[in-house]
């Protein structure tokens, strides 16, 4: 009778949006004690829109930072890279020819154009660099901010909004009504960060980290006792998927995150891994 009622409820998961990789995910599901989400992408939708633009370099104006940003953005597959190209194209500009592109990842790109070397870069990287962060920046509210450095000097930064996903409120609250602590790591800045949480009421936030510090967010959990689940869509979140008890990969994310995780969101809807919670529960009690 187990394997029916297992195979039962395989088959109601699939029409619920879950597809599952790893025969033992379902069964493990129920006894998830702590969830870790991504945020960019996966508690938001990873649709970035340009809400500002700031020029610091007198010798620039805002098309030619755009039109630069957007230029090395082209090689990158980021949703904020994304969101920078998709606005350059709806100004018409020209982009300008670039050389020796780099991905710094967790951090930005990197790249040479007119003979200059030009990074956009995250608040993070300034930090690491000592580089103050301009006071312009600081009063920017609850959004996305990357710096471009023209040869090692602030040149301006670009404000990028996103929006969180329509049902992300009601998975969380359904997880903590379920008992699970329910937190988020992202790569993003503490103040986009908070304001996420807050709007979601998340148990705890960890902000600007890089990939293998997400790796160790899991184990601390995991160390305190807890069934860790993790959901992500990024590359930069393959590791955590591995590293926790039970692996969720965004299914609008990359190929990576599919690859490493036990369970995939066809429909990238994060309710569906309270109904799969719920649904787990239900089923392993029935069976006792
Ligand atoms: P998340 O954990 O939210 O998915 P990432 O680890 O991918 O975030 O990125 C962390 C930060 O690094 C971003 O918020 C941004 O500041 C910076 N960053 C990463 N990739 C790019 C890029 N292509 N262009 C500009 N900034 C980037
Ligand atoms: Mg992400």
């Amino acid at each position: 009778a187990i394997p029916l009622v297992v195979a039962i409820s395989t088959a109601l998961s699939a029409q619920r949006g879950l597809l599952i990789r790893n025969r033992t995910a379902f069964e493990q599901a129920r006894k998830i004690s702590a969830m870790v989400f991504d945020k960019t992408g996966t508690l938001t939708e990873g649709e970035f829109g340009v809400a500002g633009l700031r020029v610091l370099d007198p010798a620039l104006d805002e098309n030619t930072l755009l039109a630069t940003a957007a230029a090395l953005e082209q090689q990158s597959q980021h949703p904020i890279a994304q969101g920078i190209v998709r606005e350059a194209r709806q100004r018409k500009l020209t982009l300008p020819p670039v050389s020796d592109f780099q991905s710094l990842t967790g951090k930005g790109v990197q790249a040479t154009v007119n003979g200059r070397q030009v990074l956009i870069v995250s608040p993070g990287y300034l930090k690491e660099h000592n580089l103050p962060l301009p006071p312009e920046a600081a009063g920017n509210q609850a959004a996305t901010v990357v710096f471009m450095l023209v040869d090692g000097k602030v040149a301006g930064f670009l404000a990028l909004a996103d929006r969180i996903r329509s049902d992300a409120k009601a998975a969380v609250q359904r997880l903590q009504q379920a008992g699970i602590a329910v937190f988020m790591a992202t790569g993003d800045n503490q103040r986009v960060a908070d304001a996420v949480a807050q709007e979601l009421g998340l148990n705890g936030v960890y902000a600007e980290v890089l990939p293998h510090q997400k790796v160790a967010i899991v184990q601390e959990l995991q160390q305190k006792g807890h069934f860790v689940a993790m959901t992500g869509d990024g590359v930069n979140d393959a590791p955590a998927l591995a590293q926790a008890d039970v692996g969720i990969a965004v299914g609008s994310g990359t190929d990576v995150a599919a690859e490493t995780a036990d369970i995939i969101l066809v429909n990238s809807r994060p309710t569906d891994i309270t109904n799969l919670v719920e649904l787990g529960r239900a089923t392993y009690r029935k069976m006792m």
